[in-house]
């Protein structure tokens, strides 16, 4: 490995991509995708990963009256929210809705003006820097894979295993048997197996994506953020991506933004939708499908 990628992933949190103006989606096919069958396996907060953060209650977070403003505009409105220790979270809203600005709050990359964000019973993480803040177990996926294209698939996960500031080894050591076997799993697990010593960037943007998941999870996160994460990909490629964020669900909290409905249709338990900054609509897709607020949001723009 190349000792400044090295040097990059372990400021982690500086090799984000910068915010980027919301982008247009076909969020009128909310009405047109029926809810698929309910995927298997229900939260279970004893197989939750992530050490050190209270889930007692069972809430892994908790945004309490949560306000932010742009120059007066409220990008979200005393908007609270409560997500349950291995749930999957669907959250879809038009564009504008504030949900990327929901996922600033919560990596501490925006500071709310008002109200608080739980992360368990007694992280308050309006108070934590976002390094703190991924090191408490949360992980973020953005939309532009932040991969290291000159390394194979294996060498992403090492660097990405060996970064983790919980472990604090050095980034040069060799693996020993045990971390090999836990990196070959996670290719396994995200579908990369036959593709590990493949150098990352010639992999297709799916699996980028994937191989980016992969990283974030070798972290072993409690919640994972997932903002818009199959955009560009295959039909192919969202099916399995489908299938891995429900057999990630219960051992990780998930939170997914996405404006594609088909796939919403195939992961979702609980889906919130955001308007104006606040929660509009929540429940069964079925019912905030056929909640006229949210027909009226949709249909109405
Ligand atoms: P969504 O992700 O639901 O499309 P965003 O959270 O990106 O919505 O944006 C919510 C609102 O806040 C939008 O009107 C957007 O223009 C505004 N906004 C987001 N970030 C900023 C910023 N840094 N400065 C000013 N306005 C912003
Ligand atoms: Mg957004």
């Amino acid at each position: 490995m190349r000792r400044e990628d090295a040097m990059a992933l372990e400021r982690s949190g500086a090799h984000e991509p910068p915010r980027r103006p919301a982008s247009p989606g076909p969020i009128a096919a909310l009405l047109r995708h029926p809810r698929s069958d309910p995927p298997a396996g229900e939260a279970s907060y004893g197989r939750v990963a992530g050490k050190g953060v209270d889930v007692a209650h069972g809430v892994v977070l908790y945004l309490e009256d949560i306000s932010v403003r742009f120059d007066g505009f409220a990008a979200l409105d005393h908007l609270s929210l409560a997500i349950d220790a291995g749930e999957l979270r669907c959250v879809i809203g038009p564009n504008g809705a504030g949900k990327t600005t929901m996922m600033d709050v919560i990596t501490g990359r925006t500071r709310p003006d008002e109200g608080r964000a739980w992360f368990g019973q007694s992280i308050d993480l309006t108070r934590y820097t976002e390094a703190q803040i991924a090191h408490a177990g949360i992980g973020r996926k953005f939309q532009k894979p932040t991969i290291f294209e000159r390394h194979t698939a294996f060498e992403n996960l090492e660097l990405a295993m060996k970064a983790d500031k919980r472990v604090r080894r050095t980034l040069f050591a060799r693996l020993d048997s045990a971390e090999r076997d836990r990196i070959a799993a996670m290719l396994e697990r995200v579908r990369l197996a036959h593709s590990a010593d493949r150098p990352a960037g010639l992999l297709s943007h799916g699996q980028k994506q994937w191989l980016e998941i992969a990283m974030l999870l070798m972290q072993e996160p409690r919640l994972l953020l997932l903002d818009e994460p199959v955009a560009g990909m295959s039909d192919e490629e969202r099916e399995r991506t489908a299938d891995l964020f429900v057999s990630l669900a219960g051992q990780h909290s998930l939170v997914v933004v996405e404006h594609d409905m088909a796939f919403i249709a195939k992961i979702a338990r609980k889906v919130t939708v955001l308007h104006e900054g606040r929660v509009l609509a929540e429940g069964p897709l079925e019912s905030v499908q056929a909640d006229p607020r949210v027909i009226e949001v949709y249909l109405g723009r």
